[in-house]
């Protein structure tokens, strides 16, 4: 029997740079697991990709999904849905590929709720402050927006506590080195790589 693959969860408050530290994971043509695809109903911004990016679809078509369970998790977020295809994280786990998320908080407790083996890692920002000028920095979401934005993350911070790793993003390079360690170190457990031998 093929063993499982690892899920991984990178999550975090919004802003605090989840899909840059995302991005620059996978640029590295080594990386040996796979990119979970979102669904949102947000519309693109200028360079993002459907199918790549995010699976942009319609409201309609996103909650049709959730009726028929095809989403794992999803969440609300400043106005729009966000959620992780179902059949590809199982698919994927069950050929015995690991796999990347990189989702909000709310999501991410909702699948640490069903599939608790997960190595769930908490991004955090340096500090509230730092967060709120990142948001300005990127000019995509109106001062509105923005407020909204840091105050879920305020809230978002006090759920670190579930999580089982917290990495600091203050240096992109340095959070992604400590990102892949993780990987590595959780791949090594003596629990997994005596499964693998049993095989
Ligand atoms: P953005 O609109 O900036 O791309 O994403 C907004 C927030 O939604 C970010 O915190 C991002 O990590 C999160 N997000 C992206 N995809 C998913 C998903 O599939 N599920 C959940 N719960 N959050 C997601």
């Amino acid at each position: 029997m093929t063993q499982r693959g690892l899920l991984i969860v990178l999550s975090g408050p919004s802003g605090v740079g989840k899909g840059t530290v995302r991005k620059a994971i996978f640029e590295d043509d080594g990386v040996d697991f796979r990119y979970s695809i979102s669904a949102t109903t947000r519309q693109p911004r200028v360079g993002e990709v459907d199918g790549q990016d995010y699976f942009f679809v319609s409201k309609e078509d996103f909650e049709e999904k959730i009726q028929a369970g095809e989403m794992l998790e999803y969440a609300q977020y400043v106005g729009n849905y966000y959620g992780t295809p179902r059949s590809f994280i199982e698919e994927t786990l069950a050929s015995g590929r690991d796999v990347f998320l990189e989702i909000d908080v709310q999501g991410a407790l909702q699948v640490k709720s069903k599939m608790p083996e997960g190595v769930y890692i908490f991004l955090t920002p340096p500090d509230i402050k730092n967060l709120r000028s990142r948001l300005e920095g990127r000019g995509t979401d109106s001062a509105e927006v923005i407020d909204q934005r840091v105050e879920a993350a305020k809230d978002e911070l006090k759920k670190m506590i579930n999580y089982n790793y917290a990495v600091e993003n203050d240096v992109v390079d340095l959070a992604v080195d400590r990102i892949k360690a993780i990987i590595t170190a959780e791949r090594l457990k003596v629990s997994r790589v005596l499964d693998q031998i049993a095989e």
